[in-house]
């Protein structure tokens, strides 16, 4: 039976670390956060970000804008944010409205307050390695997979799911480590080979949004399985493993929810104090 890999002691060990780490800045954090509209998946992601905030002492700004807010208004707006000395770290709470197009929004901030770690000149810099500000959930799963202890020289990962936010910065992340990555997606599917790739997975990470998508019989003995799904079905939250079945086959298992859901919100966080760190010190992040 799999040894589970909750997201939440984690969290915690990371937080300490972001207080302490925060004591030495000399100023209060200021975490910036652009709303337009009110989409509920977007309003309860924000709330955490609210909470987890106060709990590390880091003042959290929310700027609610309309959701009829045109894209220059909103790019002014940004522009003002990035030239505030007073702000540290700006996030943009998806998804945007139609009339907004997200990539040319995530261009626009300031690198160095991108603490989301979308924008083209961070994501560029994972291709180097060491970079500072990296994609929240991406780096979530990759501090569940460190906590697992499993060393990734020459193993075999792969990744379901190509998303800019999650499977593609992971493949990065992961190869910066010697990990062998493979990256599958609705493609791999289509051609029937998904079953084949997920079943010589060693490290086996889904990022999918397709409840049991990945059946528990194709998980490897002895994997790591890292489930990022968040599928509602009826009133429960689930993932995208099947995992009942994959708990009985892999060494260790993230919960849905509980594994990499209360990470995210931290290593945004986690950011903000690097952000901090390079923005004292003249260094380009
Ligand atoms: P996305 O919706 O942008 O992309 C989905 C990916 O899945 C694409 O690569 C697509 O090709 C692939 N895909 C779709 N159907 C497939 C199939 N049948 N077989 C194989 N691949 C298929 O992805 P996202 O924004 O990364 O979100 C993925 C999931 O992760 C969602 O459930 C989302 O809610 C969840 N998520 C969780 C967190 C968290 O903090 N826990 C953060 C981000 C996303």
């Amino acid at each position: 039976m799999a040894k589970l890999l909750e997201g939440k002691p984690i969290a915690e060990r990371i937080k300490e670390e972001i207080r302490e780490q925060a004591l030495s800045l000399r100023v209060k954090p200021v975490l910036a956060s652009v709303m337009m509209g009110d989409d509920p998946g977007a309003v309860s992601y924000s709330k955490s970000q609210a909470r987890v905030a106060q709990e590390l002492g880091i003042e959290y700004q929310p700027h609610n804008l309309k959701a009829n807010t045109t894209e220059t208004h909103l790019l002014d707006f940004i522009k003002k944010l990035n030239t505030n000395k007073s702000v540290h770290g700006i996030i943009i709470q998806n998804p945007v409205p139609a009339q907004v197009d997200y990539k040319k929004l995530s261009s626009f901030i300031d690198p160095g307050k991108d603490i989301e770690g979308i924008h083209p000149g961070n994501i560029g810099k994972l291709i180097f390695g060491g970079s500072r500000l990296i994609p929240c959930t991406a780096y979530a799963v990759m501090e569940l997979i460190l906590a697992s202890g499993v060393d990734l020289y020459g193993k075999e990962a792969v990744i379901v799911g190509h998303s800019e936010i999650v499977g593609k910065p992971l493949a990065l992340l992961l190869l910066e480590r010697f990990a062998t990555v493979t990256v599958c997606h609705i493609g791999t599917s289509k051609a029937g080979k998904l079953e084949g790739h997920v079943k010589r997975a060693e490290i086996l990470i889904v990022a999918v949004g397709c409840p049991g998508l990945i059946k528990g019989a194709w998980v490897k003995e002895g994997s790591v399985v890292i489930d990022v799904g968040i599928n509602r079905v009826g009133d429960n939250i689930v993932g995208d493993v099947e995992f009942t079945a994959a708990e009985k086959r892999a060494a260790y298992i993230t919960p849905v929810p509980g594994g990499v859901g209360p990470l995210t919100v931290v290593m945004l966080m986690r950011n903000l104090i690097e952000a901090i760190k390079s923005q004292q010190s003249g260094e380009y992040v």
